[in-house]
């Protein structure tokens, strides 16, 4: 329990899955409690919700990220699991049906080679000795062996390599250790693998599948004075030349005092990777170019406009578009219509020409599209397009309150177990924060 306590909390820095469990103890006549162990909930490609178990086989580690509680310099309690036991705990989990599946990551044991081993064999153990057919996701370490990194790949369903900050500059001052290509070389071996193993699945029925749920990364957001346009940018490259299926952006909480750092008492920029997320889904979804959104003159997005609505204030030249004539790529850059309601719109108006009536029925936001838009010819009826109208409507207040006063703490497990273990006026600043 104390060693799982340790390393669930020291794995929950790591946002590539999307959010925490819940404790509950089982009430007098009730049944059944609920176990937060780590507990964290992913997302698989048909979009269906998998619990699993994220945990750190250590958090023991030989690099010093100064961004990282688990770097050899911080004063913390420190424990590791054995392959056997990791491979233990994931089968008693899943018989308890408390997850479907395990996210295992590491600290440096020694070196990179020496770490992989120990996921290999603790995923060796799961796979071929327990024949356990769950979703596992695993932590590549920059600097392994490829040839460890092959086998690491066979036994896992998604691999990720953490490239954690978005310039060189930025590495090379908060973690020493790493390099640029470090991180690269591994992600490029993993496109590399899951491109060869479609060719061999096509050839031979039962060529073991390499990570077929693909690869994803993190970056850290706010500890550096990197700007979203570096940010957009690199996002932008990774997915064109790695292919990856996902980058998750995680706002820098202050864990550890560092001159290099932002200070204890900073608040995790919760807007700002609220906005990358948006802009990311509009890199992947709509259509748009890293260039189109920021540049080099306003190179950090509005936190009162989404990044869509942004573009189009800025592009006024390039509306009202025709909703029944314009194609389906400029309808996807029309705020208030989303990739459902695009489509909706090219099926529907084969059958008739639509009115803003119609679109509100196939799931158009009027509120913002209205200012984009005419049906045929003309816009809405009555509807003023001043500076200060344009803007209110486009403004979501719902949308930024929770951004603007969180009510919660990004992954928080165990937090009386982990902020015993900061300095003592380290974990009074994060008590304080707590309540924001
Ligand atoms: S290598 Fe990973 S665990 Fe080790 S200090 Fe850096 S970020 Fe933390």
């Amino acid at each position: 329990m104390e060693k799982l306590e340790i390393l669930t909390a020291s794995a929950k820095y790591d946002v590539a899955c999307t959010s925490s469990g819940s404790d509950r103890k089982s009430q007098a006549g009730g049944m059944g409690n609920a176990v937060s162990m780590g507990i964290c909930h992913s997302f698989a490609a048909d979009g269906r919700c998998i619990s699993l178990l994220k945990v750190l086989m250590t958090n023991s580690c030989v690099y010093d990220c100064a961004y990282c509680v688990n770097r050899k310099s911080n004063q913390t309690r420190r424990a590791a699991f054995t392959p056997e036991e990791i491979a233990d705990l994931t089968m008693q989990f899943y018989r308890r049906n408390y997850i479907e599946g395990l996210f295992l990551s590491s600290g440096i044991m020694r070196n990179p080679d020496y770490t992989t081993e120990q996921l290999i064999a603790a995923l060796d153990l799961l796979r071929n000795v327990h024949h356990f057919g769950g979703y596992i996701h695993v932590k590549a370490i920059p600097g392994a062996d490829d040839i460890l990194l092959s086998r690491l790949g066979l036994l896992a369903d998604r691999m990720s390599v953490n490239i954690e900050l978005p310039s060189k500059e930025s590495l090379g001052r908060l973690a020493p250790d790493k390099s640029k290509q470090s991180i690269l070389k591994p992600m490029a071996l993993i496109k590399e693998k899951i491109n060869e193993n479609s060719s061999d699945i096509v050839k031979y029925n039962h060529a073991p599948r390499f990570a077929p749920a693909g690869q994803s990364t993190q970056m850290i957001v706010g500890a550096t004075p990197d700007t979203d346009y570096q940010i957009l940018n690199l996002t932008e490259g990774l997915y064109r030349k790695y292919g990856l299926k996902r980058i998750f952006y995680s706002a820098y909480t202050p864990v550890v005092e560092h001159s290099l750092l932002p200070s204890l008492d900073t608040k995790p920029p919760l807007l700002r990777e609220h906005r990358l997320y948006q802009a990311d889904w509009l890199l992947r979804f709509y259509g748009f170019q890293a260039k189109e959104l920021l540049d080099e003159a306003a190179p950090n997005f509005n936190p009162l406009l989404d990044p869509k609505c942004s573009w189009a204030i800025n592009h006024r030249e390039q509306f009202p578009v025709e909703i029944n004539r314009v194609p389906y790529e400029t309808l996807l850059r029309v705020p208030g219509i989303g990739v459902r309601s695009a489509q909706r719109i090219v099926k529907a108006r084969r059958a008739g020409t639509l009115d803003f009536y119609a679109l509100k029925k196939l799931g158009v936001v009027l509120k913002r599209a209205q200012f984009f838009i005419t049906c045929k010819g003309k816009m809405l009826e009555g509807l003023k397009v001043g500076e200060h109208t344009l803007l209110r409507s486009l403004m979501s207040g719902q949308e930024l309150s929770p951004f603007l006063q969180p009510q919660y703490e990004q992954l928080s497990l165990f937090d009386d177990t982990y902020l015993a273990a900061l300095p003592a006026a380290g974990a009074a600043a994060l008590r304080k924060g707590e309540s924001s």
